[in-house]
């Protein structure tokens, strides 16, 4: 372990599902894992393609030199990259050197030891995991990772099931029904996942009263910018849940991947507008991701759920997709040594690990140009960034919304604005059910031409109707002004179907 002084993770074998407990390593990789380090040896054993056959002599990119990371700044003063195919062998084959004869061949389905080192450097300085034998493994991205995770501890035939929040990524509800895991919804605050009520949920568990479900041994979470309420746990949120798992043997999913687009608290027209208060999860003053020390910016990030995670119970999902690129579908998973085994056993043999241009090129910028932190100064601007545009679109909410009944939270984190509709205050309150009212402004919405997602596409619980009425906005993808129209279209949509 690299922590001999902490203690080890506890063993989760009774969390396994039949499907992960059967899987074997594989025997091509193992061999080629133990041996081909020995000095001389010549492989006939795997199938690697000499590299001479790749056609790609070099990769060149040009990026932002950190701080300067705008489009003019990388124009003006960025940096010209090439990755060539023998860089290694040039620089007299240093391990370190990291080019396209090794990126572009096979490797562990871990992901490259290059990219693997600079995550499990980065999960270190963030979390530093309590325990002994954490390890980190690249992903190709949290959707696939989850679908692991997921058919690592859902087993069908042992009825298992998965709590999570009541409203929650749709995305994650699509990975879990196919494989017969049933969801169960914890109800939310502006904090997120109420601790109390899951215990609740828990203490009361009868199978007889569920359709011979399994009391819950999962929790899906995500702690920072909730998909699609928007909540943010604070840390004694984050503790109180914790407790709670360990008190029912629960084992812990952390999706992350808003996590460093934790925001300053909204300091706009009216802050508590539409009733809502301001959650204490938010952190201080504006960060000027040039000026400000990075410590300072770690020091304010809410603690994740793995930063406190004595026992090894939590897999932690972690993406570049938000922070970096979408495209690049790479992640990493972090965990207790006998999770991540399971884990690299299904990678072994469903996608073998994340794309060798993909790592490659993050690595340089990351890791060679960037360093750790520079990459911490650039998720300090992503996170000025989008605390302008929430502040934008609540600004526009402001000003646009029927506050009679539009109600929201300023988000503290991530990329959702979640709209309640007072549906009870509809002339057709009597006769049309939240989903037809919500359907009725939907169209509206349309109509006027703005896309809003619909509080019912998330609900939790399969075939439970949503028992309030609500709209997702993303202030993530349209230009503000573009944005400000867009809330202006969809406050005449509802006044429209409020007859206001
Ligand atoms: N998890 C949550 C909560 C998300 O909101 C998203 C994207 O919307 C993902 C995971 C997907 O991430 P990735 O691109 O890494 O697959």
């Amino acid at each position: 372990p690299p922590h001999p002084s902490k203690p080890r993770a506890a063993r989760w074998d009774h969390h396994l599902s039949a499907e992960s407990a059967a899987r074997e390593p594989c025997v091509l990789k193992s061999a080629a894992a133990k041996h081909l380090g020995r000095p001389g040896l010549i492989s006939l054993g795997g199938g690697l393609p000499c590299p001479e056959y790749f056609p790609f002599e070099s990769i060149s990119m040009r990026v932002p030199r950190a701080p300067l990371f705008s489009e003019r700044e990388t124009a003006e003063s960025g940096v010209d990259v090439t990755i060539g195919k023998y860089d290694a062998s040039a620089a007299g084959g240093e391990d370190k050197v990291y080019d396209l004869s090794i990126g572009l061949n096979y490797g562990q389905a871990t992901g490259s030891a290059q990219m693997l080192r600079f995550v499990t450097e980065h999960t270190e300085i963030v979390h530093d995991p309590p325990y002994a034998d954490w390890r980190s493994c690249m992903t190709v991205g949290s959707t696939g990772a989850l679908e692991q995770a997921f058919r690592m501890l859902c087993d069908r035939e042992r009825g298992d099931s998965i709590l999570t929040e009541e409203f929650s990524f749709s995305t994650a509800l699509e990975t879990a029904a196919p494989l017969g895991a049933r969801i169960v919804g914890v109800p939310v605050d502006e904090e997120g996942l109420v601790p109390a009520r899951m215990d609740e949920i828990l203490t009361g568990w009868r199978p007889e009263e569920r359709g011979g479900m399994r009391k819950p041994h999962v929790l899906y979470t995500v702690p920072s910018g909730q998909n699609p309420t928007g909540t943010t746990q604070g840390e004694q949120r984050r503790r109180e849940v914790y407790d709670v798992c360990c008190k029912h043997d629960v084992y812990i999913i952390e999706d992350e991947p808003y996590y460093f687009l934790q925001m300053d608290p909204y300091a706009g027209p009216e802050a508590a507008a539409g009733g809502g208060k301001e959650p204490a999860t938010t952190t201080a003053a504006p960060v000027d991701p040039a000026q400000t020390p990075v410590d300072e910016f770690l020091d304010r990030l809410i603690p994740s759920l793995l930063s406190m995670d004595r026992d090894g119970r939590v897999l932690r999902l972690d993406s570049f997709s938000k922070v970096v690129v979408p495209g690049s579908r790479l992640g990493w998973v972090t965990a207790s040594e006998q999770m991540v085994e399971r884990f690299l056993r299904h990678a072994e043999v469903a996608n073998q690990g994340p794309a060798g241009f993909s790592q490659l090129v993050l690595h340089r910028l990351l890791d060679e140009e960037w360093g750790h932190e520079g990459y911490l100064r650039w998720l300090m601007r992503m996170r000025r960034e989008y605390t302008a545009r929430r502040d934008v679109m609540l600004a526009a909410c402001d000003e646009a919304l029927p506050r009679e009944v539009v109600s929201w939270n300023a988000p503290a984190a991530g990329m959702f604005h979640w709209l309640k509709v007072d549906h009870t205050q509809h002339p057709d309150a009597g006769s049309k059910s939240i989903v037809e009212i919500e359907e009725d402004i939907f169209d509206r919405c349309i109509d006027k031409g703005v896309l809003v997602a619909r509080g019912s596409w998330f609900v939790a619980e399969h075939g439970r109707p949503p028992t309030n009425l609500f709209f997702r906005a993303t202030y993530a993808a349209a230009q503000p002004d573009k944005m400000t129209e867009a809330i202006r279209r969809f406050g005449k949509a509802v006044r429209e179907s409020f007859r206001l």
